[in-house]
């Protein structure tokens, strides 16, 4: 499994988070990855990231969703992916993973480029967390070759992500996006498309309602998580899983749902507003709701 993988090329928009964790994920099960970004700064972070990650995976054994696949050094993983800040390289891509900002402005013009680039039948996932995917598809001359592929965090530790159909998206795609899974060592869930889909209409509205719960002074950070890990048996409560995913990407997914459904109910607490402003975005920053020793 992993060795020759029949989509072998997979180009990655965006080094952030998820792009960092994709293009790991990927090269660590057998593919060539273009992972592209519009800042070199992101681009090299990735690197030295991907690079720790690799050599911390091989002591993690049997917990992460690689587990089947043979090992990979660090050398190897990183020979494996090219790091770009230029969509041209994308026509050799077999399938395209697009993890940029959560901000319909900027994913539009990718999709409308990477549609120019990538060959026609080029399967493009979304690894968006709320934009409805039909919308996606409307940018590309493809809707029928766009899905939804909204990856859990981090990548190569998940084996199950959430698959989107949008409303042009074909049996085909669906098809494709999980034997593109498969070859990551992971399994979909096909859902319907409507904005936030099932897991983040969800968690964002929790992720939210716990940080009015601190604006309110209802309880401490600290007591918040206490109740879901103790009480709900959760492996983590809500606000350390916003540090985790990063506040600045819960203020535009939240925003993302205001704007889809205008309803009230996804209103942005303006804590969460006020952290992002001041730069509290999480582990990625080294400080959010918690503090994190390594940025
Ligand atoms: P991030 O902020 O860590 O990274 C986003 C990256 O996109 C940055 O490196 C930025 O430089 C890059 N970028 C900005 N404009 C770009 C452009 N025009 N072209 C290419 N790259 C560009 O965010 P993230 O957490 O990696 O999230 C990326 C996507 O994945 C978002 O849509 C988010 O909703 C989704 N997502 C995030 C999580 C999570 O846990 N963080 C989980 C599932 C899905």
């Amino acid at each position: 499994m992993g060795d020759s993988p029949a989509m072998k090329t997979i180009g990655v928009v965006g080094a952030g988070v998820m792009g960092r964790g994709l293009a790991q994920n990927l090269a660590q099960t057998g593919h060539q990855v273009l992972l592209q970004d519009i800042s070199a700064e992101a681009l090299e972070a990735a690197s030295q990231e991907i690079a720790r990650n690799v050599r911390f995976s091989g002591m993690l054994g049997k917990k992460t969703a690689l587990a089947g696949f043979p090992k990979v050094s660090a050398d190897e993983a990183l020979s494996r992916i090219e790091f770009t800040t230029s969509l041209d390289g994308f026509g050799a891509a077999d399938f395209v993973v697009e993890n940029a900002v959560e901000k319909t402005e900027i994913k539009e013009p990718i999709y409308r480029r990477l549609d120019e680039i990538c060959r026609p039948g080029v399967v493009f996932a979304a690894n968006t967390s709320c934009v409805s995917i039909t919308r996606i598809g409307s940018w590309t001359g493809r809707p029928e070759s766009v899905l939804g592929m909204h990856f859990m965090n981090p990548v190569p530790l998940k084996d199950t992500s959430e698959v989107i159909r949008g409303y042009h998206t074909t049996d085909q795609t669906i098809e494709t996006g999980l034997a593109f899974l498969a070859q990551m060592g992971k399994e979909g869930i096909v859902v319907n498309d409507l904005p936030g889909f099932v897991s983040n209409r969800v968690l964002m509205l929790t992720v939210n309602e716990a940080i009015y719960l601190v604006q309110d002074g209802v309880a401490s950070p600290e007591d918040v998580d206490r109740l879901f890990v103790k009480c709900f048996g959760h492996a983590m409560g809500p606000l350390a899983t916003a540090d985790l995913i990063g506040l600045d990407t819960i203020l535009y997914s939240v925003e993302v749902l205001y704007e889809s459904y205008n309803d009230s109910k996804y209103r942005p607490c303006p804590l969460l507003k006020k952290m992002v402003d001041a730069g509290l975005l999480g582990r990625k920053s080294g400080e959010g709701f918690f503090t994190y020793g390594v940025a």
